[in-house]
């Protein structure tokens, strides 16, 4: 599948039925979803491999992962409404993901996913809670030894004194994320947020 094909086929999955803030549920916009996967996949991180979406959300980069190529994927989320979403996506591009309700700060969650060869995620950013993205880092690096995550510009220096020891940012891809008012603090109708989509690898 093109670049161009995946990111319409991606744009016609429903988003969040009832979005939660606290959770920072944002659905990834299609053409940042479609830049991500096709980037791993010109990589050799996707054909073939066991995939792994923390915080899966409605299923988009899951499901974007098993429409090029993937051996299989693995979708974990915490919030069950969430997961209904993305199983409808799923089935709508009758895409073979199985989604896992699980919360990826549980030790549980290792055994529940299983090795993948790549994780991809979109994590909370931490506006609402601090450090919310770090135990999603944290369980990438113990789940596979290549991870894309798509984080607020500017995380390059958390990011390597974070995982220092334990991975290393292996490439840097800028991306801009519309965020249309979805919460009572949102007060214009579409944010740019800023991205960066870095490629991490662990350091065995
Ligand atoms: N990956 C999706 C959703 C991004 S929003 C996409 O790209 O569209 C971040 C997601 O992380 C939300 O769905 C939220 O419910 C989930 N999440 C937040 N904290 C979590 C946790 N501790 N464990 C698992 N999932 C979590």
């Amino acid at each position: 599948m093109k670049l161009k094909a995946l990111e319409m086929t991606l744009q016609r999955l429903a988003g969040f039925s009832r979005p939660r803030a606290a959770l920072e549920q944002y659905q990834t916009p299609a053409p940042l979803a479609a830049r991500l996967l096709y980037h791993a996949l010109m990589k050799g991180d996707i054909e073939g491999k066991r995939i792994c979406d923390l915080g899966c959300g409605t299923g988009v980069l899951a499901i974007g992962a098993w429409l090029l190529g993937a051996g299989s994927v693995a979708g974990i989320e915490i919030d069950k409404d969430a997961l209904l979403v993305a199983r409808t996506n799923a089935e709508l591009l009758e895409a073979d993901v199985e989604f896992i309700q699980a919360d990826v700060r549980d030790p549980g969650t290792i055994a529940k996913a299983g090795a993948c060869d790549t994780v991809i995620m979109n994590p909370p950013f931490g506006a609402q809670k601090a450090h919310a993205d770090r135990p999603f880092i944290d369980l990438a690096l113990r789940l596979a030894p290549v991870t894309y995550g798509i984080f607020n510009a500017g995380s390059t220096p958390f990011v390597k004194t974070y995982t220092e020891g334990r991975g290393e940012i292996a490439e840097r891809v800028g991306g801009s994320f519309p965020i249309k008012r979805t919460f009572a603090f949102h007060t214009k109708d579409v944010q740019e947020i800023e991205v960066e989509i870095l490629r991490l690898t662990r350091i065995p």
